[in-house]
């Protein structure tokens, strides 16, 4: 009887580990790698039928692209989900994998909104756990040498060196062409590309790259400009990380202007543009510290889900 005892015991404290992320298992300190993070999103997978793990193409470094679907009503189907009306929201982490607390914060948050059972309604969540699969294997602590953390990271490019948020019109890199089958897949309303700043300095933990909005149909520059953009800034400030706008050059200061950057469709949020879709990149800010960028990640994240879901119906203003 003891003995079934301590088996149970066991098992029910491997179940908690399980749950844990290995940023959590380092007292926030270390990122998770690849494989850790696909067998986390399998074992949710298993655990939860609202969540499914997919696979589309493949990488440079030979491994598919994994997206994991989370659906309240449990339909994976993306031409039913949109007949239904439902919005959809694209995550895409660890296109530097130097930059990786999209991965970690994705982890958390996926279990988290999980556990709670507190999948939005009308909001569709897909997430690419790690698109750089090839740099994310090419692990040191040494290629961001400036950061503050995590302890070791994988690499920005990939197994042919090349940058992938510079590749998403050209496609030299077969991550790409998976991501494009992806994207065309399940032709999200709302793309966020988690990232971290390089350079300049800022007091703040998270600033923000909105697309260029001139680049958008009219009605949804003036839905990013007039209520997304407020909504993320205000809902930041009361979860204690006001946002501040990401600053791309250096040497401009505000009497003289700051440049506003147009991204071509090179890089990510260009690339989804020309599709109509809004896109984001997030940077924390590289000099603080690595547990309070994750955090203030998994809060922006929790956030486009909430304001998703608050305007998900809101075309029927526009009618
Ligand atoms: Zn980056």
């Amino acid at each position: 009887m003891r003995n079934l005892f301590v088996i149970w015991f066991m098992i029910l404290t491997l179940n908690a580990m399980a749950q844990k992320t290995p940023f959590e298992n380092s007292g926030k300190t270390e990122t998770t790698t690849y494989s850790a993070a696909i067998s986390y999103y399998e074992n949710i997978a298993k655990t939860y039928s609202q969540a499914k793990l997919l696979t589309y193409g493949s990488t440079d470094f030979g491994k598919p692209l994994h997206l994991l679907v989370l659906s309240k009503d449990k339909n994976f189907d993306p031409v039913a989900i949109r007949k239904s009306n439902k919005r959809i929201l694209l995550i895409n982490n660890g296109i530097h994998p130097g930059e990786p607390e999209g991965i970690d914060a994705s982890m958390m948050l996926v279990r988290d909104v999980l556990k709670a059972d507190q999948l939005p309604q009308d909001v569709v969540i897909c997430i690419i756990p790690v698109y750089n699969i090839d740099g994310s294997f090419n692990r040191t602590g040494t290629s961001r040498a400036n950061q503050n953390g995590p302890v070791a990271y994988g690499f920005r490019g990939n197994s042919k060196n090349l940058d992938l948020n510079r590749d998403f019109i050209k496609t030299d890199s077969k991550n790409s062409a998976a991501f494009q089958l992806i994207f065309n897949t399940w032709q999200p309303e709302i793309f966020v590309d988690t990232h971290t700043s390089n350079g300049a300095d800022y007091q703040y933990v998270m600033t923000l790259i909105p697309t260029q909005k001139d680049k958008l149909n009219t009605v949804l520059s003036g839905y990013l400009t007039k209520t997304l953009v407020p909504g993320l800034y205000n809902e930041m400030e009361k979860k204690g990380y006001p946002m501040i706008p990401y600053v791309n050059s250096f040497g401009e200061i505000p009497e003289t202007g700051i440049a506003g950057f147009i991204e071509s469709p090179r890089y990510s949020t260009g690339y989804t543009t020309l599709h109509n879709t809004i896109g984001f990149m997030p940077e924390t800010h590289m000099l603080k510290s690595y547990d309070l960028r994750v955090d203030a990640t998994y809060k922006l994240l929790q956030t486009y889900i909430d304001i998703v879901q608050r305007d998900a119906k809101i075309e029927c203003l526009l009618c």
